[in-house]
């Protein structure tokens, strides 16, 4: 079949799988943990486990943000011109990236954004103050995740969080929301 290709370590016929090229940052969650966790246009030999990661150009965008990165494994004027064009008609910042750890680490400082806030307030004497159902509107699913995805080694343990309360408090409130919500 012709979208199929052997594994480089074993020689096992793989399909190639069907490459995501947009990704609307925390909209498509599953999508976007996909990429921070490095799942991406991934595909695991099932017999020997290697793990082969095709480098497809991949466009993500935060709109909250209104930034734009964009994987293009290989230098292109062309391409690079285009990505210009749309990015000015949809009035978003460009980041040219090229490769999935660069696209990553590009995404760290929107995670931040989202995500030192809710760990400032939930470890502050303000969430005392809370009710219940401002503490689950605070905790977002996209929140939860990316606290999980940090618990399981899947992203930089704490990002660039700062706050007076320590680890082992910021633990224990990402363990009980982790129970509570996922
Ligand atoms: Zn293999």
């Amino acid at each position: 079949m012709q979208d199929q290709f052997p594994c480089p370590q074993c020689g096992n016929p793989l399909a190639k799988p069907c490459f995501v090229e947009n990704i609307l940052f925390e909209d498509n969650l599953q999508l976007t943990m996909d990429l921070l966790e490095s799942r991406i246009n991934t595909v695991i030999c099932s017999l020997c486990k290697e793990k082969i990661t095709f480098q497809a150009p991949l466009l993500v965008i935060d709109q909250k943000e209104k930034e734009m990165l964009a994987l293009l494994p290989k230098a292109s004027d062309e391409a690079e011109t285009e990505l210009h064009r749309v990015a000015d008609e949809h009035n978003l910042r460009l980041q040219i990236c090229r490769n999935y750890n660069e696209l990553r680490a590009a995404t760290f400082r929107w995670i931040d954004k989202r995500f030192t806030p809710v760990m400032s307030t939930l470890l502050s004497d303000e969430a005392n103050r809370l009710t219940l159902e401002q503490k689950v509107t605070l905790v977002t699913t996209f929140f939860l995740r990316i606290y999980k995805a940090s618990l399981d080694g899947f992203l930089p343990r704490v990002l660039h969080f700062e706050s007076d309360g320590p680890p082992e408090q910021l633990d224990q409130i990402g363990r009980a929301s982790c129970r509570e919500r996922v």
